[in-house]
């Protein structure tokens, strides 16, 4: 029988990869719901509803499983896509903000056109751990006079407690993960309350088999 897609099928879709892509981190990988498109439709169309009213002109997507999400989101919300990239990807005037890494310095670029000080802007990626490139994302687009209206995550690992680093921004997140001890067979994921479903699309439909 057909049935509504949960944020829990959606989190089963998420495979850690442990010590990659070093020693200590476990890597939330996202292909396995891109390789389900009723599942990846309701994971974007969740991440999108609590922004549907926001008057969000510019979807500003971080290189690079932001893009994955951040396109289908900025067609959902009918907004201009930007992506932001690291350093010499990006062909046209640029800005650029630096931020610090555990060790050294990492770099984020922008093409000076994309945001004007008339958008509002929503800032998107796969995962929020330690926020500091969430943090810088939203310094560049502000040094354009930008809005940033809010920020959608696919997944949030709370522990890392890059929403503290955010204090006083609109955050959103669909999966939460608390540290565990990781197991391929029952990965460590709480989920909040989803968002609104007002103004989404029919809801999606998987068949059970497909999601056990
Ligand atoms: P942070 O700046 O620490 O919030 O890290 C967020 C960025 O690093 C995002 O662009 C993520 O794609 C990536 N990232 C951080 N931790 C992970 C993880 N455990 N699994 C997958 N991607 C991660």
């Amino acid at each position: 029988m057909a049935r509504t897609v949960t944020v829990q099928d959606i989190a089963r879709h998420i495979r850690d990869v442990p010590d990659f892509p070093k020693p200590g981190i476990v890597f939330k990988d996202i292909t396995p719901l891109l390789l389900d498109p009723t599942a990846f439709r309701r994971a974007v169309e969740l991440m999108t509803a609590p922004f549907r009213d926001a008057r969000i002109s510019r979807v500003v997507s971080i290189e690079s499983r932001g893009f994955l999400l951040g396109a289908p989101i900025a067609l959902g919300l009918k907004a201009g896509l930007v992506p932001m990239r690291k350093p010499g990807k990006l062909p046209a005037e640029r800005g650029r903000v630096e931020y610090a890494l555990e060790y050294g310095t990492d770099a984020l670029e922008m093409h000076t056109d994309a945001v004007t000080g008339e958008d509002r802007v929503l800032i998107v990626d796969d995962v929020l751990a330690t926020g500091g490139t969430a943090t810088a994302a939203a310094r560049l687009v502000r040094t354009r006079g930008a809005a940033v209206v809010g920020f959608t995550f696919l997944i949030e690992l709370d522990f890392l407690k890059g929403r503290a680093r955010l204090q006083g921004e609109r955050i959103e997140a669909l999966l939460h993960y608390t540290y565990c001890k990781v197991s391929a067979s029952r990965p460590c994921c709480t989920t909040r309350k989803p968002p609104t479903l007002q103004g989404l699309a029919p809801v999606a439909q998987v068949d059970r088999a497909a999601v056990s």
